[in-house]
């Protein structure tokens, strides 16, 4: 296949970083390529059937906040923003399992943190004083961890800050990146209760997140080719010249960009000498076939126990478990075990073990330590018409679905602004 003259832009991997890379460009008015390693788009956002519940899953349950403001537009870009619900205001209910306690954390829906003022709606057991302490990861150096930045300790470290930075960075968190958590914590609890309202796509990531992207892309006249996995590049001097796909190739012309936006592995494997970050983290999701019992939050943070988030979906309780490297080698029945139990309680329902799953991705994010958030690079790369996309990339922030758009979107003006040049 031969480059045409107007220029084609190839987008290679169909996770939520290709995806909005490809629907900008597509919107652009460019002639996408999408090509996809799997037979299904989404990566590690994604939806399927599984027939040991009898439902469609996600592979994990995915939690965006109403500040992920990037994610949001790609979401209103393909239709789909009012798939991503929540409650109206942000409030977190809480459980913690070794004593029963329960709370609600209220941030309101400001653009202030003013809450942290209000005793009543304050974590509790906390004082002013503790929040203030939090001062020093706001903007940490990339070089500090969070242990390094402030105490990990005390009843608002256990309550809200480790349920937080370790939902968002995915390790635990005295180790982990303070320059990443200080991104976190500007852009969610200092930028008011306005910012922090947890969505879910209710519906599944894929209907919400990934199908309707596809199809827009399909209406937009791109190409979008399943199975079809780059394996090469041709290389003439600082240019790609050619993507080689194992069974196909396709020659570059001049006008041609290419959007590389698969995980760091391959990306490396494809391109030798790029540095990447090599340390990944595993999250445990478990889904349970049960109806969740009136009233229950769509959303629960569980503390003391070994789940840390309890989901309510229709027909489903989920659950999930971040940092789980020591959970991937389990027997997966005695897991399936403990979290029910830890689900009884903190949803306070009866009953033996349902009909349920255990989804374990052993690479789930980077390992958000400062040492290897030193290794993301940019989105340029030695090559003019090659740019990285993917939420190991330099975002600023830790592997999420917003960093994930944030690096689509910044590849795709990139190829835009080579077109203009
Ligand atoms: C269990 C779990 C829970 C999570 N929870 C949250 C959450 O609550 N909130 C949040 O914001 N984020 C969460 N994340 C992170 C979020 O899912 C990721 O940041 C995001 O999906 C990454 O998208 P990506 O496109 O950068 O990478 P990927 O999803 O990995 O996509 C890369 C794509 O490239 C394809 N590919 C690979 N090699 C090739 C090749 N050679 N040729 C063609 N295609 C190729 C892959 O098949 C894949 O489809 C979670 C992740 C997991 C795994």
């Amino acid at each position: 296949m031969q480059g045409n003259v107007q220029g084609n832009v190839h987008v290679i991997g169909a996770g939520i970083s290709g995806l909005s890379a490809a629907v900008r460009l597509a919107n652009a008015g460019c002639e996408v390529h999408l090509h996809e390693a799997t037979q299904q788009a989404g990566g590690r956002c994604r939806s399927y059937f599984d027939a040991a519940t009898n439902l469609t899953i996600d592979n994990g349950n995915h939690l965006l906040l109403s500040g992920n403001r990037h994610a949001l537009a790609y979401a209103r870009s393909i239709g789909t923003e009012a798939g991503l619900v929540g409650p109206k205001s942000a409030q977190f209910p809480f459980v913690d399992l070794t004593t029963g306690k329960r709370w609600q954390l209220d941030l309101g829906d400001g653009r202030l943190p003013l809450w942290v003022f209000d005793s009543n709606r304050r974590v509790p057991d906390t004082k002013l004083s503790d929040y203030l302490a939090l001062a020093p990861l706001i903007w940490a150096p990339q070089s500090k961890r969070v242990g390094d930045a402030i105490r990990c300790e005390g009843a608002l470290y256990q309550r809200l800050v480790q349920p937080l930075l370790l939902a968002a960075l995915n390790v635990d968190p005295p180790e982990g990146s303070a320059g990443l958590a200080g991104a976190i914590v500007r852009e969610t609890l200092l930028a008011g209760g306005q910012a922090c309202r947890p969505l879910i796509a209710r519906e599944g990531l894929s209907a919400v997140l990934v199908e309707p992207a596809i199809k827009l892309l399909q209406a937009k006249g791109a190409s979008v080719r399943f199975g079809h996995e780059l394996r090469g590049l041709g290389l003439v001097g600082r240019n790609i010249s050619e993507l080689k796909f194992g069974d196909d190739a396709v020659l570059l012309g001049p006008n041609d960009a290419i959007v590389m936006a698969v995980p760091p592995r391959a990306a490396a494997s494809l391109l030798p000498g790029l540095k990447t970050p090599s340390k990944f983290r595993a999250i445990v999701n478990a889904h349970f076939r049960f109806d969740p019992p009136g009233g229950q939050p769509p959303i629960l943070g569980v503390v003391g126990g070994l789940v840390e988030w309890l989901f309510a979906f229709p027909q489903r309780l989920s659950v999930t478990i971040s940092n789980a490297d020591r959970l991937v080698e389990a027997p997966r029945e005695e897991l399936a075990q403990a979290i029910w139990r830890d689900i009884r309680s903190a949803a306070g329902v009866e009953g033996d073990l349902p009909p349920w799953q255990i989804v374990r991705e052993r690479r789930a994010t980077f390992e958000a330590t400062p040492e290897q958030n030193a290794q993301r690079p940019g989105s340029l790369t030695s090559y003019k018409n090659l740019f990285l996309a993917g939420d190991w990339t330099d975002t600023g922030l830790p592997a999420t679905i917003e960093g994930s758009v944030r690096s689509g979107n910044r590849a795709a003006d990139l190829v835009l602004a080579m077109r203009r040049a």
